[in-house]
Parts: C-alpha cells; sequence; structure tokens
C-alpha cells in the first residue's frame, strides 16, 4: 500500500505496518488491542463496518460502524471496503478510506479482523501487512472466557465455540502464532512483534539517504 511513515526514532521515512490481529472471539484480543492502541500512539484502529446488532455498551462509530445490510451492499458496490466477509450470519468489512487517511497521516494502522480479512489484505497490500493469531490456552478456557463475558446467549455461545475451532484451523496464514495464558505476556510479545517489523529494511523507505551521508567521502 503506498504510504510512508515519518514515525521512527532517527525520522527515517517508512511504509506504514498494517498489523492484523485474529484469534476465535474470546481469546483475549480486545484486551490486547485496547493495550496496544494505548500504549502506541503512532498505531491507528481501523474501524470495521458490520451488518450484526450492537452489543450493550458498544458505541457506533467507536467499536464499528453498524450499518444495515442495504447501506453494506452499496458499500461494497461502491468499492468502499478493503475487505469484507461473512462470519456469523454477518457481514464485517473494513472500510478503505479511513485506512488510507490513517496512513497518509503517517500511523501504522491495527485491524481486529478474521482470518478471510487477514487472507484478503495480503492479496492487496502483500509486504505491507503483518498477521498475528492470539490462541486461547485451551478450548475449555475460551468456553469459560465467553460464558463469563455475559454478553452472548448460550446458543451464540455454542455457534462462537463452534467456529473458534474453524479460525484456529487457519493459523498458518498468519506470520506470528502467540498464546494468550497471560494477557501481560502475551501483549508484550505483540508489541515486540510492532517493534521488529517497524525496523525491518523494507520498511524503511527514507534509509538512501542516511546511507549516502553515511558513506559520503569528502
Ligand atoms: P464480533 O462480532 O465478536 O465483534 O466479531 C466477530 C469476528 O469478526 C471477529 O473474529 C472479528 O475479528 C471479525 N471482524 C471484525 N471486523 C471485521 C472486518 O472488517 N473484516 C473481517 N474479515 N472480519 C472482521
Amino acid at each position: 500500500m503506498p504510504s510512508s511513515h515519518p514515525a521512527d526514532p532517527h525520522h527515517f521515512r517508512r511504509r506504514g505496518v498494517l498489523f492484523v490481529l485474529s484469534s476465535p472471539s474470546g481469546a483475549g484480543k480486545s484486551t490486547i488491542a485496547r493495550k496496544l492502541l494505548a500504549d502506541e500512539p503512532e498505531l491507528a484502529m481501523s474501524v470495521s463496518a458490520t451488518t450484526r446488532s450492537m452489543r450493550p455498551g458498544e458505541v457506533d462509530g467507536k467499536d464499528y460502524h453498524f450499518v444495515d445490510l442495504e447501506e453494506f451492499r452499496r458499500m461494497v458496490a461502491a468499492d468502499e471496503f478493503l475487505e469484507w466477509a461473512h462470519v456469523f450470519d454477518h457481514r464485517y468489512g473494513t472500510p478503505r478510506a479511513q485506512v488510507e487517511a490513517m496512513l497518509a497521516a503517517g500511523k501504522d494502522v491495527l485491524f481486529d479482523i478474521d482470518w478471510q480479512g487477514a487472507q484478503q489484505l495480503f492479496q492487496i497490500a502483500g509486504g505491507d501487512v503483518v498477521r498475528v493469531f492470539i490462541f486461547p490456552p485451551s478450548m475449555e478456557e475460551l468456553r469459560a472466557r465467553l460464558t463469563n463475558r455475559a454478553t452472548d446467549s448460550s446458543a451464540v455461545i455454542e455457534a462462537r465455540m463452534a467456529r473458534a475451532a474453524n479460525e484456529v484451523s487457519h493459523w498458518d496464514g498468519y506470520d506470528y502464532v502467540l498464546v494468550n495464558d497471560d494477557v501481560e505476556q502475551c501483549f508484550q510479545g505483540v508489541k515486540t512483534i510492532l517493534a521488529a517489523e517497524r525496523l525491518k529494511r523494507s520498511r524503511q523507505t527514507g534509509l538512501i539517504g542516511f546511507i549516502r551521508k553515511l558513506t559520503r567521502t569528502s
């Protein structure tokens, strides 16, 4: 994705990182994403559009852009999504314009999207995309977390458990995998991945000027 990124300890320009976090729901991805955003001022969250209904506590425009099926279809037809997919009988998509604006503003972008989204984003933006998958420590623990969350009915929880197995089976479409048995440890792992990816030579598009100066002979 064409963009450059001014934020760097040495002020080299670099390409923005498209940082994808995927996991079965309940594996702690939202907590990790929240901590990461609080800790990383150069990282902005991509807010998806979805046709699912709002859960208690969610805010339209912050957690998701909640749209009806007609509006979602309009957005698909107008090519307004970078990627979109069916998840749990609903549609979810990443609006293209906000991501482009974030990259243009020099931000890295965080995506909480499923494996289908990660795959599509990788098709479009290849080397700019970093895909991280978070495993729950066990399926029993995942069920306990979904149940304790108390936002979904038991039928929805069962559907999420069934989908979790499917989601996990796509682990090999990711660059990094982590187990979230300790949120702080997992968070530190994710931070380390982001830090290392920011330093990749292939992202440092502004290096050449520095190298020329460094190697200039008088
Ligand atoms: P939830 O309904 O629990 O908020 O999200 C359900 C699943 O949809 C999660 O796995 C989440 O990562 C995924 N998801 C959320 N937004 C998008 C999106 O824009 N694109 C895709 N492909 N998946 C998304």
